[in-house]
């Protein structure tokens, strides 16, 4: 009966469970050994203008391979770096290591990098790294983007709005990722004067297919950031039909599968071409 398949249900299940908590406790102890340049890397992945796909930047993306078990994803391994602080780190590393490739680049592209709210919310010590990483590279800080989630404002949001202000300051643009995604898109907007938003994916997708409320919703995007006076990124492009709509919408700039992956370096496509 249901009894009985219920019993069945949590004995079968609860093993499972602890051999995941397990599996997750290992991996965390690993990151803590995932020093650069052994398997940490960084993922560069072309921004382009949507009025004629003009390489713009690049955004570095954050790659874990793990010695046995291969590529970890960042959803996992960053939320994970979030929970046990080693995001100060890696983020660290990834903050300097992205301003020094840009740094060698022959075109000025700008490089855009992702930082975690929990690095911006510990406030003047997180610009002080950014700071350290554009003195230490030579990058112009107008060539820096820093990625954030809404996320950042809803703990320590003096202390995070303070950090965000100062590296501003500097010349350093700041983009607000995946909007529309979180609890508090719009407060967010009012609360900091972001230089750019990038509008999540799973809008854009739907884009140029059968999804009438996705297209409303990229235009609705659109409008409010034109009033607003901030240029808008459409994340995750993938096909032709949708690149077309955004110009068609007057979107400023595109990233995704139409324009190129995330993968090595532009110093190192550069070099070989020479
Ligand atoms: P994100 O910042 O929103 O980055 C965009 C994600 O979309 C990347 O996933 C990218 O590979 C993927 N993507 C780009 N174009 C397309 C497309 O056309 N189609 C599809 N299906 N996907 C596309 P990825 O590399 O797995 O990174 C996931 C998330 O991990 C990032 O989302 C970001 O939130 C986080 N992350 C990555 N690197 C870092 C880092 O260095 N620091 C921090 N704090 N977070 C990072
Ligand atoms: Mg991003
Ligand atoms: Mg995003
Ligand atoms: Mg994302």
């Amino acid at each position: 009966g249901a009894k009985a398949a219920g019993r069945n249900g949590i004995a079968f299940y609860r093993p499972q469970l602890e051999a995941e908590a397990r599996e997750r406790r290992a991996l965390d102890a690993d990151l803590r050994h995932a020093t650069a340049p052994g398997q940490l890397s960084l993922a560069y992945q072309p921004l382009v203008a949507v009025k004629d796909g003009a390489v713009l930047g690049f955004e570095a993306l954050m790659r874990w391979r793990h010695p046995t078990r291969g590529q970890v994803s960042p959803d996992y391994f960053i939320a994970a770096a979030e929970a046990s602080g080693e995001i100060h780190r890696i983020g660290g590393w990834a903050l300097r290591e992205a301003c020094a490739e840009a740094a060698r680049w022959r075109e000025p592209h700008f490089i855009a990098v992702n930082v975690s709210p929990v690095q911006v919310q510990r406030g003047s010590f997180f610009a002080e790294a950014v700071e350290a990483a554009l003195a230490t590279s030579g990058l112009a800080p107008e060539r820096l983007e820093l990625e954030v989630t809404e996320g950042v404002l809803i703990r320590e949001a003096d202390a995070a709005l303070a950090a965000l202000r100062r590296v501003r300051d500097l010349g350093v643009r700041i983009a607000l990722d995946d909007f529309g995604t979180g609890y508090s898109s719009l407060a967010t907007l009012q609360a900091f004067p972001f230089d750019k938003i990038k509008i999540d994916r799973r809008f854009v997708s739907g884009l140029g297919g059968a999804s009438a409320q996705n297209a409303a919703i990229v235009r609705a995007v659109l409008g409010l950031a034109s009033g607003l006076g901030i240029p808008v990124v459409a994340e995750g492009v993938e096909t032709s039909e949708q690149l077309l709509s955004l110009r068609a919408e007057g979107c400023a700039e595109a990233q995704g599968w139409l324009f190129g992956r995330p993968g090595a370096p532009p110093s190192m496509a550069t070099s070989s071409a020479n």
